[in-house]
């Protein structure tokens, strides 16, 4: 099933010059990027965003995190693309991704793990309308 899914290149991986290096990931990998800019969100806006997250001890330094720097934010389509990013992705934490994804080659801790990417098909929806709803 083609699906659409949102993609966050994190202020640590933005910082470090990675945004081409990491779309070519995407591309490599048969996802298309349909939409795609480079922006500074609040922290305001990062909680909302990240608010399924609100009861967990990191919150509150995700969020800071989050809005420190600029970041770059996708829709990216393509053949099972929710379940497909989050494969390229790799786990949360770059100490247990596999070999060739975005957080192992990339990712410098589980808080600076340079991307983000939508879970569920209800996360993409809300996601994907968050950042790119006018
Ligand atoms: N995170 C963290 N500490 C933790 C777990 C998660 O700092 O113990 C951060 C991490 O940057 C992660 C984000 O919170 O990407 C959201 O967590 P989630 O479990 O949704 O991981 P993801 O979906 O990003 O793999
Ligand atoms: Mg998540």
């Amino acid at each position: 099933m083609i699906q659409q899914t949102l993609s966050i290149i994190k202020p640590d991986a933005v910082e470090r010059n990675l945004s081409e290096d990491i779309k070519k990931k995407f591309l490599e990998n048969k996802l298309k990027i349909i939409k795609i800019k480079k922006i500074q969100i609040t922290k305001d806006e990062a909680s909302e965003f990240y608010k399924v997250h609100q009861s967990k001890p990191f919150y509150e330094k995700l969020c800071s995190y989050l809005s420190s720097g600029p970041i770059v934010v996708m829709i990216l389509e393509g053949e099972n693309a929710i379940q497909e990013n989050r494969r390229i992705m790799g786990a949360t934490d770059p100490k247990n991704a596999e070999e060739g994804t975005i957080r192992k080659e990339y990712g410098i801790s589980i808080d600076k793990n340079s991307v983000h990417g939508s879970d569920s098909p209800d996360n993409a929806k809300k996601e994907i309308d968050f950042f790119f709803k006018n």
